[in-house]
């Protein structure tokens, strides 16, 4: 694969650790996509962590194009910066209404997602002395133990009038187990989702994360909430991944150097040569999100770059601004000091990086760091 049409100065790429592309038309095209499997219901946005870490500046115009109306951030400084770009949509804050916030939501009209009886009363007893029903969503929990009302809690509220200050948006629990296929605990929360459902004032209702959307139907209700899969990441364990690669990662190459057989790469010494070896020592490391576990040692292949689709492997651990990668097989006119490599895309994916290193793409996509310069590739304003 080749990089996306996106330019870069040598100057302005020997400043940064290298670029983090964010391929808009992809992004919209997946955000389609789930729209699509979801109708009749509405597909929303999860834009929290800066939109995955790939920039809400880019990814929420592209996404309103794609017809988007409603976002889901995290917390309230989110939820403003995506109000500001969309300022006819929905916002909705996950994260909950910390005490004597409510005024602060109502005016940069955000909806918090209401999840225990505290902040019930809070948003209730705000609109009471505004007399405005102001929306908001309640959030029941279904058996993650996160945030979210128990099915008790429902019950006592349903008869406490608290609920009649405001408007119920929308009514929503979050499924903690539905990227594995084979776990009855989705169908489960989906069962205690109803049960809630009917103890609370009759709303609009939303159940499903990325994987619950691509799944079944039976998950969608009135309005899907996918984050990862809009950004291209794996969402369902073990089946196929059908959407399209949203970020590449790039980094540059600092240095070539010709190193001997037996001679070790890298700090602790943990991988030695098997051969005589070119390295390419490339401008990122841990501190830019490339975790340091995706690094080789004699025991373990670490991970690899790209150099025009061919795989470039890293050895020796990853430094804190920098990793090596053997480039001996690639040829001579591929390699040269300011190219750039892909350390993350189509062939190397957030899932892939994820996989070496015993975590998931959610965290791969949302740590890489600001010494990658972000560029947006195709969307709605080129
Ligand atoms: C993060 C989040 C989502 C999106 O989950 P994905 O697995 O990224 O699709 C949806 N709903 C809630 C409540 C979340 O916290």
């Amino acid at each position: 694969m080749s990089l996306p049409p996106t330019r870069v100065s040598p100057e302005e790429l020997s400043a940064h650790a290298g670029r983090l592309i964010v391929d808009l038309d992809a992004l919209a095209e997946n955000y389609r996509a789930l729209a699509a499997r979801a109708g009749p219901a509405e597909a929303a946005a999860v834009v929290k962590a800066d939109a995955y870490g790939t920039g809400v500046e880019g990814a929420v115009p592209a996404l309103s194009a794609a017809g988007c109306r409603t976002f889901f951030t995290a917390i309230l400084a989110e939820a403003r910066r995506v109000k500001a770009l969309a300022p006819d949509a929905t916002v909705y804050a996950l994260g909950g209404l910390a005490p004597g916030c409510a005024g602060a939501f109502a005016e940069a009209r955000v909806r918090p997602v209401l999840g225990s009886p505290p902040e019930i009363e809070e948003w209730a007893e705000f609109c009471r002395s505004h007399g405005k029903p102001l929306a908001a969503a309640l959030h029941a929990d279904t058996g993650m133990n996160r945030l979210g009302l128990s099915l008790e809690q429902c019950r006592a509220l349903s008869g406490s009038g608290a609920l009649d200050q405001f408007e119920i948006a929308l009514v929503m629990t979050h499924p903690a187990c539905a990227d594995d296929l084979s776990d009855p605990a989705t169908e489960a929360q989906r069962r205690r989702f109803d049960e809630a459902r009917a103890l609370l004032p009759a709303a609009p209702a939303s159940f499903a994360n990325s994987a619950a959307t691509l799944r079944d139907a039976a998950f969608h209700y009135d309005l899907v909430r996918p984050g990862i899969a809009l950004y291209g990441g794996a969402a369902v364990n073990g089946a196929q991944n059908p959407m399209r690669n949203v970020v590449t990662v790039t980094a540059r190459i600092v240095q070539l150097r010709d190193a001997k057989a037996g001679e070790a790469v890298g700090y602790g010494a943990v991988q030695h040569l098997r051969r005589d070896s070119r390295l390419a020592i490339l401008s990122a490391g841990y501190a830019d999100g490339y975790v340091r576990l995706a690094g080789g040692s004699d025991a373990r292949a670490g991970g690899s770059a790209f150099i025009d689709g061919t795989p470039a492997p890293l050895v020796g651990r990853v430094s804190m601004d920098l990793v090596a990668v053997d480039v001996t097989d690639l040829p001579e006119d591929a390699v040269a000091p300011g190219r750039e490599v892909v350390l993350i895309g189509e062939e190397f994916t957030v899932d892939d990086v994820a996989r070496l290193c015993g975590t998931i793409g959610y965290e791969i996509l949302t740590r890489l760091g600001p010494r990658f310069l972000r560029q947006y590739a195709g969307g709605p304003a080129t």
